[in-house]
């Protein structure tokens, strides 16, 4: 398998960029040796996953309180508000 190539996106550099751990995301972290800065090539989404939202409207129809679906779900009250916007 060809590894892939990453292209810091502050100078362009795609020769000496090397790996720089993960983000708390789970994304990988990329270190430009050229221009000394760190970077993400795909940093993950912060929106909630398909499975996720479809469990927290799940809850929600269940009459599930609020907090109790921010807790079990480790959401924010907006993200559930957001959520409710747009179905
Ligand atoms: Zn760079």
């Amino acid at each position: 398998m060809v590894s892939q190539v990453f292209q810091c996106p502050h100078c362009g550099e795609s020769e000496r960029v090397r790996r720089h751990g993960r983000t708390r995301r789970g994304s990988e972290r990329l270190y430009c040796n050229v221009c000394r800065r760190a970077f993400t090539p795909s940093p993950k989404s912060r929106s909630l996953s398909e499975e996720k939202k479809t469990h927290i409207l799940n809850a929600l129809a269940e009459k599930m309180p609020l907090i109790a679906i921010c807790r079990t779900f480790k959401v924010s009250p907006n993200t559930v508000y957001a959520l409710l916007k747009k179905t």
